[in-house]
């Protein structure tokens, strides 16, 4: 194999764009990459959503057959990073608790039932008032800021992807290297505006969510309510931390904390959670996060373009909305998959054709 670190370029480096790196890697192509972002793990920027996320797996996911695949896939990866250890990984099983107050997406949860671990039904005994349905199961939370961390360590220290940091203002720019053969677009939100792709069916979500010490939580509970979002994720590896939420604010871009937003999200979990309730706990500070969505889900697409003559490859990879930690590893996989007969090829020799 010829030795070019930028053979594949990676525009991003939240979970999706990690995500894709890992999936190359384990593949065998961990030294022919270059993941270049504006902000690495680490950073905090409104731009920069992943650090911002809860974070768990749920069934807050789409109900459409993607989402089915991505969130199945994802699970079994996050199930075997909390294996390892949450101390290297920051993913750990958490007993979880989910409640619909309306609207339960019942075949999801038939499909979810054949994989989660200890799923059950709640009896109606067992539901607070209000809640039409409800399950218990296994889940994975992570800490999502060092989760990051431990994938940036990871992808460099053991498979040699190298890590720029760069703003591109055109997604075809890293072509500009005649030794670049093919980039995978997982920009987030930037991709309804970045040139080359300028997506008008993104849109962020906004999320607002506090984090707490209270030590006494081990629960993770969510409320799907007809027009709220409740939940309380305990967080790994945290002194005792809680993520607590939240919103799901469709078209709103809006980074800022709000007061009443805090006092409604307080008002909520405590009401949720006799687990939070039962101690008095301490409000460390507030943060917002915009989710990147996009109308009919995320886009896992390969798209040949001429350069100069040339065949070039762009895979896009964006669109996570509220499930890019739950369903990122299962979209890297797909993507990576659209590039096979490429890596089929780069496998045995670089045949140089492209
Ligand atoms: C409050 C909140 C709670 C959440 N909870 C959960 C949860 O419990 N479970 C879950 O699975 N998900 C959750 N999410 C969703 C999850 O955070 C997102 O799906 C995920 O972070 C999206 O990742 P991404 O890599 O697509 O985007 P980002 O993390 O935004 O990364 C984009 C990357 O692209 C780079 N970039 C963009 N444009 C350019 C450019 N022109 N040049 C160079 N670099 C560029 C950025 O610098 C960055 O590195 C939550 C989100 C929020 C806000």
């Amino acid at each position: 194999m010829a030795n070019s670190r930028e053979r594949i370029v990676i525009v991003g480096a939240g979970i999706i764009g990690l995500n894709v790196a890992l999936v190359l890697a384990q593949r065998g192509f961990g030294g022919q990459i270059t993941v270049a972002a504006e902000h690495h793990p680490g950073d905090t920027a409104p731009s920069y959503t992943s650090p911002w996320a809860g974070c768990n797996f749920s069934a807050i996911s789409g109900r459409d057959k993607n989402a089915l695949r991505w969130d199945k896939k994802g699970y079994a990866h996050l199930s075997s990073l909390a294996a390892t250890g949450s101390s290297k990984t920051f993913v750990r099983e958490t007993e979880s608790i989910e409640y619909w107050d309306d609207n339960v997406p019942e075949e999801k949860i038939q499909d979810m039932a054949q994989y989660l671990k200890n799923f059950r039904v709640l009896p109606p005994a067992e539901l607070p008032d209000g809640v039409r349905f409800g399950v218990a199961f296994t889940t994975l939370t992570l800490n999502a800021p060092n989760h990051l961390k431990y994938l940036y360590e990871r992808l460099q220290k053991d498979y040699g992807v190298r890590f720029v940091r760069k703003v591109v203002s055109d997604i075809r720019d890293p072509f500009s290297n005649p030794e670049t053969k093919i980039v995978f677009n997982c920009v987030g939100n930037q991709a309804k505006t970045l040139l080359g792709v300028t997506d008008s069916q993104c849109y962020p979500t906004r999320g607002q969510v506090l984090l707490a010490r209270a030590p006494h939580v081990h629960t993770n509970v969510m409320r799907h309510g007809r027009d709220y979002e409740t939940y309380i994720i305990p967080r790994p590896e945290s002194n005792g931390s809680v993520i607590l939420g939240g919103y799901m604010q469709k078209g709103n871009g809006d980074s800022s904390t709000y007061a009443s937003e805090a006092e409604s999200i307080i008002e909520r979990t405590t009401a949720l959670s006799p687990e939070l309730s039962k101690h008095s706990f301490e409000t460390l500070a507030a943060f917002s996060g915009l989710r990147p969505s996009r109308e009919g889900g995320a886009r896992i697409e390969r798209t040949d373009i001429d350069v100069a003559g040339h065949t070039r490859i762009i895979v896009h990879n964006y669109g996570a909305g509220g499930t890019g930690f739950q369903a990122g590893y299962g979209m890297a996989t797909e993507s990576v998959d659209t590039i096979d007969d490429i890596l089929e090829q780069w496998s045995s020799k670089f045949s140089g054709k492209l």
